[in-house]
C-alpha cells in the first residue's frame, strides 16, 4: 500500500533520508522507532508530499506521488494523517472540524458528511462531544477528534506521528485503543511512537531508523528481544 523505494531526503547540507526503502503492506501496521532526529517525521512527511523528496520512489497503493495539483489533492485524501499536536481547527465545532474535507474535498452533501461525522465521533467515543469546541476537550479528547477527522476521508493508509506523546499519561491510552482497533479492523498504518506497548501488540512490524537510515526491519518479537544492531541496543537500554 505504501511504497518507498530508495528515498533520499536532504534539508541543505543535511542529509535526513539516507536510501530508504520501506513497504507497508495492505493491512499491516508498521512502528517506526528511532531517537530524536532519525527522520522519522521526514518519512511520515514525504510520504503524503508535505515534504519534497530529493530522489527515489514513493507510491501509495500503486501510484507514484503527484508533484502537484488536483492528483496531490487527491493523494492526501487517500493518506489520512495525525500529529502530536491536533490542529483542530480553533473556531469550528468537533463535528464540523471532521465534516469538513468530505464536504470540501470529497464534495459530499452536508447532510451525509454531518451523519459520517457523527457516527466517526461516535465511534472515537466522543460523539457526546460534537457540539464543542476543541479548547472545550482535554487532549486525549481533541486527539481522538483529531482520529475522526483523518478518518471521514476515508483514507487507504493512515499516517500517525507520535499522537499521544504531548497527552498526559491518564489520556495515552484512550488514544492507543482507537489505533489498536483501527488496526485491528484492517486499516494500513505506519506509526511513529514512542508507546512499547503498542508496537509490541499492535505492529506487524517495527522499524528502526537512526541518522537517517533504517537500520532494523523485524517483527516486534524479534526487535524486542534479539535487536541485532548496536544503535538498536543501545536505543532500547534507554527507553526500556
Ligand atoms: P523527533 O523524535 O525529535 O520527532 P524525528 O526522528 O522525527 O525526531 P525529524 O523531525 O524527521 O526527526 O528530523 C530529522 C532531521 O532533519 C533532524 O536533524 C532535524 O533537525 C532536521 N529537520 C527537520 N525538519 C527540518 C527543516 N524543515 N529544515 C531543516 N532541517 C530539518
Ligand atoms: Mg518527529
Amino acid at each position: 500500500m505504501i511504497r518507498m523505494v530508495e528515498v533520499d531526503k536532504y534539508f541543505g547540507p543535511l542529509h535526513v533520508l539516507k536510501n530508504i526503502t520501506l513497504e507497508v503492506p495492505r493491512g499491516q501496521v508498521v512502528v517506526v522507532l528511532g531517537p530524536s532526529g532519525s527522520g522519522k517525521s521526514t518519512l511520515c512527511r514525504a510520504i503524503n508530499r508535505l515534504e519534497p523528496i530529493n530522489s527515489g520512489v514513493i507510491e501509495v497503493d500503486g501510484k507514484p506521488l503527484p508533484a502537484e495539483g488536483r492528483e496531490l489533492a487527491g493523494l492526501r485524501a487517500d493518506v489520512g494523517m495525525v500529529f502530536q499536536s491536533f490542529n483542530l481547527f480553533a473556531h469550528k465545532t468537533i463535528v464540523d472540524n471532521v465534516m469538513l474535507a468530505p464536504i470540501k474535498v470529497r464534495k459530499m452533501a452536508k447532510s451525509d458528511a454531518r451523519r459520517t461525522a457523527m457516527e466517526l465521533l461516535e465511534r472515537v467515543g466522543i460523539a457526546n462531544q460534537a457540539e464543542k469546541y476543541p479548547a472545550q476537550l482535554s487532549g486525549g479528547q481533541q486527539q481522538r477528534a483529531a482520529i475522526a477527522r483523518a478518518l471521514a476521508m476515508k483514507p487507504k493508509v493512515m499516517l500517525f506521528d507520535e499522537p499521544t506523546s504531548a497527552l498526559d499519561p491518564e489520556m495515552i491510552n484512550e488514544v492507543l485503543d482507537v489505533m489498536t482497533t483501527l488496526a485491528e479492523e484492517g486499516m494500513t498504518m505506519l506509526v511513529v511512537t514512542h508507546e512499547m506497548g503498542f508496537a509490541r501488540n499492535a505492529a506487524n512490524r517495527v522499524v528502526f531508523m537512526s541518522d537517517g537510515d533504517i537500520v532494523e526491519d523485524a517483527t516486534p518479537q524479534e526487535f524486542f528481544t534479539a535487536p541485532k544492531s548496536a544503535r538498536a541496543k543501545d536505543f532500547l537500554s534507554k527507553i526500556l
